[in-house]
């Protein structure tokens, strides 16, 4: 043995109430230490730098053949490298091919609410909507079927404005996919958000019977939602959407229907808006996305509310974290996604699936790199009729995962954050390359808390994943 490097960007020590924990970077896994484990892994962070003479000194009484297999075992996660430089974690990729599982339809520009905060480019009042065609949204299956020819399924979302705004293409496009897709034996799917106002008792039996996935933009109780979610006159629309909402739960039975809030200034109580969208309105699931970029700046949380926020998330993860020990699930989807991610072992190189596994298709067939995208100034990617423009895509994606030079680089949440949304930095530094530098520290302590609560679930109550987490997965695709 000549020297031994630590390598701190590949481990993070964590403890997880009375056990000593490891959390391997590269591959988002967790290991229990055993107390020579821990004093072996202290000594080389503590030293940086150490040589077989230094190891013998210090476990001098100790039987050379375990500790020997500690430092095997820290060799072979590139905890420690012997005198080399580290590999690299993710030789550079070349993208040239888009499996494609995923088509946004952005069905309406138009939105019957006109809600304060709407991120929204292209949005439009309901007489101005600009409607897709039903040509362009088959132009849009036959690019998803053209670029995965062999996946065994689809999913089709429907966007907008309020995609519900344009029903008729919404069960035109049903009606064309369903049995195109299985003649060709494979699944197709549909999923679309919605801000409930347009349901009726029929429709919702109708996208039941399609077993769409839905999830409702729902921002709390009352006084919350109505802060911003308004009518095109300017009322609060609360009333009309939790009872529609109600009317939906109590009809849906094909998937579980989930709200989405969006929190703003202001809207920051996240354990209080859980508790009446889960408790008072029903829904299976409750996911926040806090505001932070934007254009219009008096929306977005400041540092105090962000702050604010991640403290009610944890709050509310600490919850979960008891109920999931008992073996109930709450249907808080942040942290049952970040308990999915870590059960998996997900190591992510990009963020999400925008322009790999999924590109949106705006009103006149122009493809961008996801919904939130569509009608802004960023770059697009082709057409339905041109296809997809492969080179500007894949040099745009090459470039987000080449992380040499970026913070994210050494970031201890690199595989679960790669740099964070898009559209964020997009908002926020009118860079999509650029990572979502403007909340890193929050988004390690709110990982830090996730592996905290999954080391102890997974040690304590394991079979929680498999009631609880396994199905939400198959419910999802
Ligand atoms: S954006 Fe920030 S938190 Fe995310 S991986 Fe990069 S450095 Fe880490
Ligand atoms: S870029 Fe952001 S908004 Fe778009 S799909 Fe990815 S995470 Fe979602």
């Amino acid at each position: 043995m000549g020297y031994l490097h630590f390598q701190p960007q590949n481990a993070h020590r964590v403890r997880v109430e009375e056990r000593d924990m490891l959390f391997h970077v590269p591959t988002t896994s967790l290991f229990e230490l055993d107390a020579l484990d821990g004093e072996v892994l202290g000594f080389l962070a503590e030293k940086g730098q150490v040589a077989e003479a230094d190891v013998r000194d210090r476990f001098a009484g100790r039987d050379p053949a375990d500790v020997a297999e500690k430092l095997r075992g820290l060799l072979d996660l590139e905890i420690v490298t012997d005198g080399g430089p580290p590999k690299a974690e993710r030789p550079a990729i070349r993208i040239e091919n888009f499996p494609l599982s995923t088509i946004v339809l952005n069905v309406n520009t138009g939105c019957n609410l006109a809600c304060s905060y709407c991120y929204k480019e292209d949005l439009d009042t309901p007489s101005k909507g600009r409607k897709m065609a039903f040509d362009t949204a088959v132009k849009s299956i036959d690019l998803l079927l053209k670029e995965s020819p062999d996946r065994d399924s689809y999913n089709i979302v429907f966007f907008g404005g309020e995609p519900l705004s344009n029903l008729p293409l919404i069960k035109d496009v049903v009606a064309h996919a369903e049995p195109r897709f299985a003649a060709l034996g494979k699944e197709v799917s549909f999923t679309l958000t919605t801000n409930a106002t347009l349901l009726n008792e029929g429709l919702v039996d109708w996208l039941d019977a399609h077993r769409f996935g839905l999830t409702v933009s729902m921002d709390g109780p009352k006084a919350l939602h109505d802060l911003n979610r308004k009518t095109v006159g300017g009322k609060g629309s609360y009333d009309a959407v939790a009872a529609k909402a109600r009317m939906l739960l109590a009809r849906y039975r094909s998937r579980p229907v989930g709200a989405r809030v969006t929190l703003t200034a202001g809207v920051t109580a996240v354990e209080e808006i859980w508790d009446h969208l889960k408790n008072d309105i029903g829904f299976a699931e409750v996911g926040f996305s806090p505001v932070t970029s934007g254009d219009m700046t008096a929306f977005n949380l400041d540092g105090t509310e962000l702050l604010e926020v991640f403290e009610g998330m944890k709050s509310l993860g600490r919850r979960y974290h008891r109920e999931a020990l008992e073996g109930r699930n709450i249907g808080f989807s942040n942290m049952h996604q970040l308990m999915q991610d870590l059960w998996e072992g997900r190591s992510k190189a990009l963020p999400c699936g925008a322009g790999v596994g999924m590109l949106a298709v705006d009103h006149e067939g122009t493809l961008n790199l996801c919904h939130r995208f569509t009608g802004s100034e960023m770059e697009t990617y082709g057409t339905v009729d041109s296809g997809v423009k492969r080179k500007e895509l894949s040099s745009f994606l090459e470039s987000r995962l080449d992380r040499t030079d970026k913070g994210c680089a050494t970031c201890r949440i690199r595989n679960l954050c790669a740099g964070g949304c898009y559209h964020e930095s997009y908002a926020h530094f009118s860079d999509p390359l650029m990572p979502a530098y403007h909340y890193c520290d929050l988004m390690r302590d709110w990982v830090d808390f996730g592996i905290g609560v999954y080391g102890d679930l997974i040690a304590t109550n394991p079979s929680y994943f498999h009631d609880h987490i396994a199905p939400r997965r198959a419910n999802n695709k």
